[in-house]
């Protein structure tokens, strides 16, 4: 493909290599992403109908991420001297982190602009080429993106494919120095098998069932503020949010009173017609939603309208764990909701099921946050909030089997799109013999330094 070969070529001037000119692209793409701020937001309404609050949010996230890229780059950049025993005198060893080379960036389309352009930070910062594919689900903001990289960098350096998943495989045939991916597990898997066949590596950003459990000891009206925030963003269509309830029995029927008046507070009586809430992103989404609601006994929501993909932020009990919502990420605005009676029981219930993207746990009690995070196993943890933890730069973001291989943000990004490179350096000051032949009499002066 000619756009890899002429990335390759203008890897190859070592241009990249060049730290000053690293933080000059960063401060470029910030400054591309100010000047686009409302055509940003136009593009994510038009796609998700994302209130601009929520858009002005994801875009922040990018921007800081470069500002924190750029405080630390030259750090990051430093090799790293390695400890050496007395017995490697007068050797050095230093650890340098080198670009991967051309990259291929593959974005999901629930946060279409973020999913791009954050990996990108990383990439660029670690001096790589890229190539960016966004989804073709979210076609405005494909189109933005495209617009914006095309018109701050050259397509020699960095570059975007539009398409769908043609485009997608026609890419993944070609030999990359690194692939990152973020989509739904089983995208993951195509994606893992086409970089093998180059030995490309990978970073895997999928997705899965988050967890969220909810103790006795709690106060509750934080609790359900930050459980409703986290779950209906985006109506629902966050990698991180909150897939379902366990609550502790004790406290279910206050926490679902407090669930209702949170929602309420949120988006009114009738939250199609509330200002501050997403659509679904396209027809096949809304039908395997709407779907969901055959099974349980709707709490509250479960209005629906397909003209406008509307549905409405769902809660639901009485679900069995085999029905078809339990099965699968949900990735909507629809919060199952199932009670357990000891902590015992939801940390297994957790554990039955492939490792999730996050998980969450609203306790104040330190015993309990003690065992849910050495008895389970998930991404990430945010305790007594939810899906904020995306936020936090110094935070490595990534799943843990089924919902991912490898991460990114701050340190984490430039670690992904870099190589560290071990050297160790010798001098000419000494050449003891007891390595070289003839060995005879040397084992036991050997045996005795190393022993
Ligand atoms: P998607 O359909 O947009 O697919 C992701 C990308 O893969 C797109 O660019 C698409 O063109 C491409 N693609 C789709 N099918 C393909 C195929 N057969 N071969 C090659 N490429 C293909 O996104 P999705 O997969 O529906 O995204 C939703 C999923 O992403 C959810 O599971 C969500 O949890 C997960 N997600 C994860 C993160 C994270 O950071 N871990 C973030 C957002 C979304």
């Amino acid at each position: 493909m000619e756009i890899i070969c002429n990335q390759r070529k203008f890897f190859q001037t070592g241009k990249t290599q060049d730290v000053d000119f690293r933080i000059a692209q960063l401060k470029i793409l910030k400054q591309g992403i100010i000047e686009h701020e409302q055509a940003i937001i136009q593009a994510l309404k038009a796609d998700l109908n994302k209130p601009e609050l929520e858009s002005y949010l994801t875009i922040t996230v990018v921007t800081r991420e470069i500002d924190y890229a750029l405080k630390h780059l030259k750090n990051w950049t430093k090799p790293q001297k390695a400890a050496l025993s007395i017995d490697f005198l007068p050797y050095s060893a230093k650890i340098y982190p080198e670009p991967l080379g051309v990259v291929l960036i593959i974005g999901a389309w629930n946060y279409p602009f973020q999913l791009n352009i954050l990996p990108l930070v990383g990439a660029i910062a670690a001096g790589n080429c890229a190539i960016i594919k966004p989804s073709e689900i979210a076609p405005h903001t494909s189109h933005l993106v495209a617009e914006i990289i095309a018109k701050y960098f050259e397509p020699r350096y960095i570059t975007v494919v539009e398409g769908g998943v043609e485009t997608s495989q026609k890419l993944l045939a070609e030999k990359f120095d690194h692939i990152f991916f973020t989509g739904g597990t089983s995208v993951g898997k195509i994606v893992m098998e086409a970089a093998a066949k180059n030995l490309t590596p990978v970073t895997l950003e999928l997705g899965g069932k988050s967890p969220c459990i909810v103790d006795t000891e709690i106060n509750l009206e934080h609790t359900t503020n930050r459980i409703v925030w986290g779950k209906f963003i985006n109506a629902g269509q966050t990698c991180i949010s909150p897939d379902y309830l366990l609550v502790n029995k004790q406290i279910k029927n206050e926490l679902l009173d407090s669930l209702k008046k949170s929602l309420k507070e949120f988006y009114g009586d009738n939250p199609a017609i509330s200002p501050d809430y997403a659509r679904m992103i396209n027809q096949k989404q809304f039908d395997r939603l709407v779907n969901f609601l055959q099974n349980g006994e709707i709490i509250v929501g479960g209005e629906t309208d397909p003209v406008e993909r509307y549905i409405a932020p769902t809660l639901i009990h009485n679900i069995s764990v085999t029905d078809p919502i339990m099965q699968e990420e949900i990735f909507g605005p629809i919060l199952p909701i199932i009670e357990y009676s000891d902590i015992t029981e939801a940390i297994a219930l957790v554990n039955s099921r492939p490792k999730p993207l996050a998980l969450y746990l609203f306790s104040q009690n330190k015993n309990l946050q003690k065992r849910v995070l050495q008895e389970t196993s998930s991404g990430g943890v945010c305790i007594n909030d939810t899906v904020i933890q995306v936020g936090v730069s110094s935070l490595p973001f990534g799943g843990v089997g089924d919902s991912g291989i490898g991460s990114y943000h701050g340190k984490a990004s430039f670690d992904t799109f870099s190589h560290y490179k071990s050297v160790l350096r010798n001098s000419f000051l000494l050449d003891l013999n007891w390595r070289y032949a003839p060995y005879k009499g040397k084992l036991s002066l050997l045996k005795r330094i190393l022993g």
